[in-house]
């Protein structure tokens, strides 16, 4: 092989089959409109994240009824099967008010109660209230959290320089700088652009479910 046919620079893919870019999304606090959005991502072959707080599902041995709420504990393997559960913390306070053997309890009886409930090892989170700060990741460090999902937006957010300050690509109903449908175009219109399409909001805020949705190949 002659020297110019050595490529000048190998690229690794981020991500299987070379694609340049994943989608994912975030979902906090374990309500019951979260059944239609996950109908829906099963319909359509999306994966999604789902923070509990195991301190607020209801545990009355059968699915909540009603519109809007928590769910019941015993919908949670059934329902997130194929999604990923993660550590909400046991009752959502903001971990940044709590001294560390607070922070570390409300994350390890979460961590420990949702992984009965799954039977997997549980290892991401999303900050309550997006509320954080060093002390609060130091703790982290000794729970076994691998990363942790905060309320701050990035079009760069993969990799994340801090996993456990991990910042999304933006808010489900942000407008900044753009709508999320448009946020996207843009990114994917940037032919060198690589990284996560990472949205985050909450299931009962979710309005509109197209009945279809077509993902590009
Ligand atoms: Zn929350």
């Amino acid at each position: 092989m002659s020297d110019s046919k050595i490529p000048s620079r190998v690229e690794i893919p981020f991500f299987p089959f070379g694609k340049r870019i994943a989608v994912t999304t975030s979902f906090d606090d374990g309500v019951v409109q979260d059944r239609r959005v996950v109908k829906a991502f099963n319909e359509w072959g999306l994966k999604g994240t789902f923070n509990l707080n195991s301190g607020g599902l209801l545990r009355t041995g059968k699915p909540a009824t009603g519109s809007s709420g928590r769910i019941d504990a015993c919908e949670v393997a059934d329902l997130y099967r194929g999604h990923e559960v993660a550590v909400h913390t046991v009752t959502h306070p903001s971990l940044t008010r709590l001294d560390p053997a607070q922070i570390a309890m409300e994350v390890i009886e979460d961590r420990k109660a949702l992984e009965d409930l799954v039977g997997y090892p549980v290892r991401g989170m999303a900050y309550p209230n997006g509320a954080y700060d060093e002390n609060v990741i130091n703790v982290l460090r000794q729970t076994g959290i691998v990363y942790s999902r905060t309320v701050e937006n990035s079009p760069r957010c993969f990799p994340p320089a801090e996993p456990l300050a991990w910042a999304s690509t933006a808010h489900m109903y942000s407008n900044n700088p753009c709508p999320v449908n448009e946020n996207f175009e843009n990114l994917y219109n940037i032919k060198n652009y690589s990284g996560v399409f990472y949205i985050w909001g909450h299931t009962w805020g979710v309005k509109n479910l197209p009945s279809s949705f077509k993902i590009n190949p």
